[in-house]
């Protein structure tokens, strides 16, 4: 062998033996294959020496290990005389597995024979653990995520059911404040579709409308700080729905004790409510009024007249018997009055209809008045025999409310007027006085529940029910009622009811 030959033998044979790889070559003239060299890297992955391994076929190292499918991938490549690269389980001496990289690359002589095959091992026992691991890791993740994403959709869907089936508006909010989602009752109350709102920042939408600087700064903090806020009232003008009077609650919305990333603000309505607690309140005031009144002057008058009983003084008993008297018709009718409102507003009057004339809905009322109202005269004139379908107790009603108002609101003249007649199918009744008069713009809002003109209040007793009662009841019985009237000029009250034929 040529010098230069046994020293480059000698520099692989060096190199084989300071690498970190296992190597092994075989000798494939040879029965059954067998190794004839291997290097130290070898020896220390296997376990064996070199002397356990020399003249032994590779399959050693299976131990009983033999049903691998790469056995056959290798065995096809030795056959075929070709390269392969498997990852195969491998026992070491004292019978420990380890995870074998081998690469096996055949060599040939200059015939086209294969002499030898040289097997290249690597011990990735270590990282074939960590795939391991990472696989059942990232197995683990998975369910997680989709036990997770399956816990949220259903936590989705149980929050848009209770969002959908609320009768209150309802928004969820995203945390830059645009708007994720609406329920049904709040595109019912704002007249708009959900499309129209979703993804919309919540101060762009219905005409920058919830630009309300306070509320975007409520709202601001509620995701930051964990700040839920309750019952701020806004009243606002709104685009299709006018003027509302609302009350906000926002917090952030948690899911199964975990906070998310979502405001959910509910607003409720409370324009109506408002309204008939403010005329409650303006009712409580003006009946404790006006019933302070009448029992006020009825007091003075009984302690005037024990006086007068001790001093037997009869000259001005008769005086304050009536000045009484009259207290205790008006606080009668003022309770009465109260009692028909509670009654109408309950919905239900249940009273009976007949055929009356219209002189029967009139005359006791005329008398009963005229009584009270001694300083005028009432005149009647018309067609009083007009036959009407009702109820003569409620019409009387209708009739005495109208007599008092226009005796009480014409305290300088002496003039009230009655005239009946037909009209089409209609008996038409109007009330005619010479007195104060009503503005134009109050001419509806007079027959409203507790609307009395203001300036009259101190002035004149009542609480502002008598003409929201006698529209109720013309209503009823298929007619109406209205005014025509001007400051200073005096008024006419007149309605219309259906005749019986
Ligand atoms: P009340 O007279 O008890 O206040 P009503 O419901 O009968 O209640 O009338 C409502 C309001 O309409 C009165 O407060 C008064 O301001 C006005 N009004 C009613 N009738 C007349 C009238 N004939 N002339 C002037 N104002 C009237």
């Amino acid at each position: 062998m040529p010098e230069y030959a046994q020293a480059l033998r000698k520099i692989f044979g060096t190199a084989l033996d300071a690498s970190v790889d296992g190597v092994v070559i075989t000798d494939n003239k040879l029965p059954d294959n067998p190794i004839i060299y291997c290097n130290q890297a070898f020896c220390d992955i296997t376990g064996y020496s070199m002397d356990e391994i020399i003249g032994h076929n590779c399959r050693f190292l299976q131990a009983n290990d033999r049903n691998q499918e790469v056995r056959r991938t290798i065995a096809d490549a030795i056959k075929e005389g070709k390269a392969c690269q498997v990852d195969i389980r491998n026992y070491k001496k004292d019978g420990s597995l380890f995870f074998n990289e081998l690469s096996i690359s055949p060599v040939y002589d200059e015939d086209g024979n294969i002499t030898h095959f040289i097997g290249i091992q690597n011990d990735i026992t270590r990282r074939k653990e960590a795939e391991h691991s990472l696989k059942l890791e990232r197995e683990n993740l998975e369910k997680r995520v989709n036990e997770r994403t399956k816990e949220l959709q259903e936590h989705e869907a149980f929050l848009k059911g209770i969002v959908e089936t609320i009768r209150e508006s309802l928004i969820v909010l995203n945390p830059d404040l645009k708007i994720a989602l609406v329920n049904k009752h709040f595109e019912k109350f704002f007249k708009i579709n959900a499309n129209e709102l979703i993804d919309q920042k919540l101060t762009d939408v219905l005409e920058g409308s919830w630009n309300i600087p306070e509320l975007v700064n409520l709202l601001e903090n509620v995701l930051p700080e964990h700040n839920p806020f309750e019952d701020f009232e806004v009243v606002h003008d709104f685009p299709y729905i006018g003027t509302r009077r609302l009350i906000l609650n926002a917090s952030q919305i948690t899911v199964g004790g975990a906070y998310q990333n979502w405001i959910l603000l509910a607003m409720e309505d409370i324009t109506e409510r408002y309204v008939i607690e403010k005329k409650k309140d303006d009712f409580i005031a003006i009946a404790s009024h006006e019933m302070k009144t009448p029992i006020t002057v009825v007091k003075g008058n009984l302690q005037l007249l024990e006086r007068m009983l001790e001093k037997g003084d009869m000259e001005g008993y008769k005086p304050r018997l009536r000045q009484s008297m009259d207290s205790m018709e008006n606080l009668n009718r003022l309770i009465s009055n109260l009692l028909d409102t509670s009654i109408l507003t309950s919905g239900s009057t249940n009273k009976t209809s007949e055929v009356i004339k219209v002189i029967d809905i009139i005359d006791t009322p005329l008398a009963q008045v005229g009584e009270v109202y001694k300083s005028h005269d009432f005149v009647l004139y018309g067609d009083t025999d007009l036959e009407i379908l009702g109820n003569k107790d409620q019409l009387s009603q209708v009739i005495t409310n109208l007599l008092i108002n226009a005796a009480k609101y014409s305290k300088d003249s002496k003039q009230v007027v009655m005239h009946v007649g037909r009209v089409g199918n209609f008996a038409k009744i109007s009330v005619t006085d010479t007195g104060i008069g009503i503005a134009k713009e109050n001419h509806k809002r007079v027959f409203d529940r507790f609307y009395r003109v203001s300036g009259n209040d101190n002035n004149y007793f009542g609480a502002g029910i008598g003409l929201y009662i006698s529209q109720q009841i013309v209503a009823d019985h298929g007619g109406t009622i209205w005014v025509e009237s001007e400051i200073g000029e005096g008024s006419v009250f007149s309605i219309t009811l259906p005749l019986s034929k």
